[in-house]
């Protein structure tokens, strides 16, 4: 079966290198040349990962690295295409305008998912001719890692469009969840309000930044604190989907904490800009805690 990815980022090169690894034909297609080299350069250093592990033959990687091609052209791309999986930049007119190349480009039965992790996925349906196809396929980060494939059925999406792609989730052996088209839909509409509690608590000074990572690790049995989840996230990520959840659910329990807000600004970022609640120096982690956020 052939498969679509377009945008060879983060997301977009996880999602080529599990469907490449499961039997896939991928093609791989990014605006940008480069992306697309550092792509390939980041799927063959994890499937080597996997192999050092013992957990692919050293074949199963070679197979898995020749099914996926790569394009500049979408219309290339998609030509043969039965599903496309859009991973491109979290941005709703760039979504609105993929898709509506799509509809002109893709093979008139190709289903077409997208990866928003905040966009409408009835909104991106509606520009296109075939919405009963248009579903969201939200895999999460790292792709080859995590079993969740979060299936967002948009308000015209069929159940056809939605049992094929709740199957070819688990031909990938991840573990697809159902869920409807509302702001967030369940993923970031629980974890974000959690996010934005602990950094509301930071901001009233009920406690440190350790201290709130430690409560919800040890307290919770949570992999990681959720400040130092945000930092991996991005806190501009973070601050974009609260302001999808608060204007699209018009409920003011959603607003964003003003330290969010003022980090953001500042260009505080998280791990991607080398200092978030954390300090992040050449790969390792180190707590950066100003005095006025200590609790
Ligand atoms: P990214 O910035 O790492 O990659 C986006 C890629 O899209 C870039 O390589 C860019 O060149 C490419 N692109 C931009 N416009 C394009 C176009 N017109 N055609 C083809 N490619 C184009 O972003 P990412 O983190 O991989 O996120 C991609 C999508 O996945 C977003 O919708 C995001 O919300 C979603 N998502 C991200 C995460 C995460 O943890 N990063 C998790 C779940 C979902």
């Amino acid at each position: 079966m052939n498969v679509a990815v377009i945008g060879s980022g983060t997301m977009g090169n996880g999602i080529a290198h599990v469907f490449a690894q499961h039997g896939f034909a991928v093609a791989l297609i990014d605006v940008q040349q480069p992306a697309l080299d550092r792509a390939l350069a980041t799927i063959a250093k994890n499937l080597d990962r996997q192999v050092a592990k013992g957990a692919l033959a050293e074949a199963d990687k070679t197979a898995a690295l020749g099914r996926i091609q790569t394009f500049t052209s979408l219309a290339e791309g998609v030509a043969a295409a039965e599903l496309v999986v859009e991973a491109a930049t979290e941005n709703a007119e760039l979504k609105l305008q993929i898709f509506r190349e799509l509809d002109r480009h893709a093979p008139a039965g190709a289903l077409l998912a997208s990866n928003t992790s905040s966009i409408s996925i009835t909104r991106i349906a509606a520009a296109t001719q075939r919405p009963a196809q248009v579903i969201g396929m939200h895999f999460m980060n790292p792709v080859p890692v995590m079993q969740l494939v979060e299936v967002i059925r948009g308000y015209a999406t069929s159940d056809e469009t939605t049992a094929r792609v709740m199957d070819l989730a688990r031909r990938l052996g991840k573990t697809p969840t159902e869920v409807n088209d509302y702001p967030g839909f369940v993923a970031n509409r629980i974890l974000l309000p959690m996010i934005n509690e602990a950094i509301i608590s930071l901001f009233e000074g009920v406690a440190g930044v350790a201290e709130i990572d430690t409560v919800m690790k040890l307290g919770m049995a949570h992999p990681m604190g959720p400040l130092q989840l945000a930092d991996f996230i991005g806190l501009d990520v973070c601050l974009a989907i609260l302001r999808v959840l608060h204007e699209g659910l018009g409920n003011p329990k959603y607003a964003p904490c003003p330290l969010l807000v003022n980090m953001v600004m500042a260009g505080r970022l998280g791990a991607k800009s080398g200092e978030g609640f954390y300090k992040y120096t050449a790969g390792s982690k180190e707590l950066a805690v100003a005095p006025r956020f200590a609790g």
